[in-house]
């Protein structure tokens, strides 16, 4: 047995995951079995092989095999199933073949994904130093791509974060690019463009790419060429046909936020906080649009716009929001459908979606005549003709049957033999009891064993000789009759004739709904633009954002500003800040004792950013943005203990991408960046940090530090202001005020806390010496 699964695990590519069947169990083998007991907390157990020892194994019960598969696919893990088959020749015995293979980015099984978020498949191709960027959803069909420079490649594929990345097979190591995906190799020669032109040809049934914008990016050809053989090859060769378009992007459209950003601003939490989408569509898209914010300010107000034509009228959103929730996921109902493999359960759902969109519409008509996004959504939710018609008339909606009665005739006449045949059992049972006087007589089924006639114990001793007995049990006995057995075969023909017939006639549907998919998905995006817009106009009301001015000019000016997730977590009311940072004031420095607020108030400016280039509304009284072209955010070594990140390096290598990276058009925040050495260490790399970002760079620029001494920046340097997070001392506590002011911190003030914690009067004054000598001296070195 185990030289057939070597043989398997032969066929696939290295890493691959082999569950192979045995009997009811999935079992894995060696190394495959030391990974899914690690993964899945499996008990690891052993069985020996001949010549080759005792072989680790772990095993998985069949009924239970989905559930963990979904585990490791979630970690990143590939996976292939070898079933088990009766074996064509030999009785009794099976053989085994790969039926599945399933990766991380190539799953489209509702039950393995999660419905708000996407799952991205990439494909990376370099050549001459272009990078070509392929990107593919394989469970909606989303395909698209870029080329960048080379040496922009980690950043681009950030922004999509994929779960799986196929590289050209022996890509050496420290020639991938950081992402945290898995990486799956693919043959060399998939990646050639001309392959590529090859495969998109075929796949797209075209005789020339001209229509796809791919002219001349031969980076691209290949990484998109080898993307669609990639998904052919994991799915037994079949072309991934839900893949109906490609739309290539612009590598500057859409703002990038590094996964170092998106933690550190808490994306996660911002969305839990203001998602109020209807569908999975729409949470899907919420999720991007914050992913990706925009970066020309007109494209942004269009969708101001259009959150604005939504805020005024509460019963008119929240109807439409009533109309959104009857629609399903059908961007990937739209897949199944194009793989035909869609349920019964899906085309009625779908019919359901069909009949929302015409009440939906007539909900948002008033908006689309202020809100040009709206009036464009609602242009491309056109209903494909037929398809809720035929739905209607064919899927039934009755528990155990497919096919709707009255839809065929042919199927109708078989399900009156069929339940004919049924009434027949019923009649057969009375005349038997009458015939023989057994009281006790049943006629029954079992899987198995088929119909029989059952009598209880005390009356078997008067059953007539035409009973062939068939089982004894405790109190009972069964026999059947040669009529039984004549009438049961019928039946069982009969049954499977209904089966047969409604397989064949879903298969029938299928294939009649299977043109409108393209024109599902274009529904699809239509509904997810004014489900999430929808949502960013209840969010607003509901948490009282006002809308932002964003305008193309540098500069932010926020009005009582509030951090959109921490106002809703603080025992205390949440205190709003002002923040005005510009050209002119582009660095902004910021003192005050630990606990004072400077993190949040950071925070808060960023993701009022964010929000705005979002299209949201923003939590503030009055906030004017001008694009920014990024937002970097760093945080010292020392606040992220708790992450187990703390090495001094990892706070140089972020740094040193932002100074590298960053314009005067961006946004930055750093806080308490040079924590993660010795104070002098600290302090120095912090103040040339922040000099190099005024003076070189010019982005504008929030800085949290403890280091004091950075307060001297602003007497030199004529863009940088110095701002304190402020405490008070009210009967000896320390108050913390929460609010941010103008000017600088006094720098006495650890040693202020330490006398009113109590430190002897000696140790404080001593401190307080110490302190003042070593800023008057050590300082002057670094401002002169
Ligand atoms: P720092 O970075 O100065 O050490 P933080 O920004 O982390 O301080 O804030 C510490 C805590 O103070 C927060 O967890 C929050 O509970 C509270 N806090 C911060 N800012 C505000 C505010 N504006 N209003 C109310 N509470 C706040
Ligand atoms: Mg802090």
């Amino acid at each position: 047995m185990l030289g057939r699964y070597a043989e398997l695990k032969a066929q696939l590519p290295q890493g691959t995951i082999l569950f192979y069947q045995v009997g009811t169990f999935f079992e894995t083998f060696e190394e495959d079995a030391k990974t899914i007991s690690r993964e899945l907390s499996i008990r690891l157990t052993g069985r020996e092989a001949s010549g080759e020892g005792r072989v680790p194994l772990a095993g998985v019960p069949g009924h239970a095999l989905q559930e963990h598969v979904a585990v490791l696919l979630r970690k990143g893990h590939s996976v292939a199933v070898a079933e088990q088959r009766p074996h064509p020749t030999k009785p009794k015995q099976f053989t085994r073949e790969i039926s599945r293979i399933l990766t991380p980015g190539t799953v489209i099984e509702d039950n393995i994904l999660s419905a708000g978020q996407a799952n991205y498949l990439a494909a990376i191709n370099v050549r001459d130093e272009t990078a070509g960027v392929a990107i593919v959803e394989a469970s909606t069909g989303e395909f698209t791509g870029t080329e960048v420079p080379e040496a922009h490649l980690s950043t681009e594929l950030e922004r999509w974060s994929p779960r799986e990345l196929v590289v050209p097979e022996r890509t050496a190591a420290e020639d991938l690019p950081k992402v945290r995906a898995a990486i799956s190799p693919a043959p060399r020669w998939t990646f050639e463009p001309s392959a590529g032109e090859k495969a998109l040809m075929r796949h797209f049934g075209v005789s020339s790419l001209k229509g796809f914008g791919l002219d001349g990016k031969l980076a691209l050809v290949g990484a998109a060429g080898a993307l669609i053989q990639y998904l052919a090859s994991m799915r037994g060769g079949s072309p991934p046909e839900q893949v109906v378009n490609f739309r290539p992007y612009v590598p500057g459209s859409g703002m990038v936020l590094d996964s170092a950003t998106r933690r550190n601003l808490g994306l996660d939490e911002l969305i839990q906080t203001i998602d109020r989408t209807r569908t999975p569509i729409g949470q899907r898209a919420l999720r991007r649009w914050l992913e990706r914010p925009l970066l020309e300010a007109d494209r942004v107000n269009q969708r101001l716009e259009a959150v604005d034509s939504l805020t005024g009228d509460y019963m008119l959103r929240e109807e439409a929001r009533e109309h959104l929730s009857c629609i399903p996921d059908i961007e990937r109902i739209a897949t199944r459908i194009v793989r035909l493999s869609v349920s019964p359960n899906d085309l009625i759902s779908l019919r359901g979606a069909l009949e929302a969109l015409g009440p939906l519409k007539e909900s948002l008509a008033s908006a689309a005549q202020t809100s040009s996004l709206v009036e464009r959504a609602l242009a491309a939710m056109e209903e494909p003709p037929g398809v809720r018609e035929l739905i209607a008339a064919a899927i039934s909606e009755e528990e155990g049957e497919i096919i709707r009665a009255g839809y065929s005739r042919e199927l109708d006449e078989a399900r009156e033999f069929r339940d004919g045949a049924y009434n027949w059992l019923t009649r057969f049972e009375t005349q038997e009891r009458l015939k023989t006087g057994l009281k006790t007589l049943k006629v029954g089924y079992r899987d198995g064993e088929g119909y029989f006639i059952e009598v209880a114990g005390k009356e078997t001793s008067s059953v007539p000789p035409r009973y062939e007995h068939r089982k004894a049990l405790k109190h009972n006995a069964r026999y059947v009759t040669v009529e039984l057995k004549e009438h049961e075969s019928r039946m069982l023909t009969a049954r499977d004739e209904v089966e047969r017939l409604e397989r064949r006639i879903l298969a029938e549907v299928r294939a009649a709904v299977k043109d409108a998919a393209p024109q599902l998905q274009k529904i699809a995006r239509a509904v997810a633009v004014v489900d999430v817009i929808a949502s960013f106009a209840a969010a607003a009301i509901e948490l009282r954002y006002c809308r932002p001015a964003v305008m193309e000019e540098r500069g932010i000016k926020i009005i009582a500003g509030r951090h959109p997730v921490v106002e809703h977590n603080t025992g205390t009311p949440f205190v709003p800040n002002d923040a005005h940072v510009s050209g002119d004031l582009r660095l902004q420095v910021i003192t005050g004792p630990n606990m004072a607020g400077k993190s949040v108030y950071l925070r808060q400016v960023a993701l009022i950013a964010l929000l705005a280039q979002t299209g949201s509304y923003v939590p503030a009284e009055e906030a004017t943005l001008g694009v920014v072209d990024r937002i970097f955010t760093r945080v010292g070594a020392e606040d992220r203990l708790a992450s187990g990140e703390s090495t001094f390096m990892v706070e140089m290598t972020e740094a040193a991408s932002i100074l590298n990276s960053a314009t005067e058009r961006s946004l930055v925040i750093l806080d308490e960046v040079g924590r993660g050495t010795s104070t002098y260490d600290g302090m120095s790399l912090a103040w040339a940090i922040a000099e190099y970002l005024h003076d070189d760079v010019q982005a504008l620029t929030l800085f949290a530090t403890h280091y004091h001494e950075l307060t001297r920046l602003a007497e030199i340097l004529p863009g940088s202001r110095n701002h304190k997070a402020t405490v008070e001392e009210i009967g000896g506590e320390i108050v913390f005020l929460h609010r941010i002011e103008e000017g600088a911190e006094s720098s006495s003030y650890g040693v202020h806390v330490a006398r009113l914690a109590g430190l002897p009067r000696q140790v404080t004054d001593r401190a307080g010496e110490i302190l003042s000598r070593l800023e008057s001296e050590g300082v002057k070195d670094f401002a002169g």
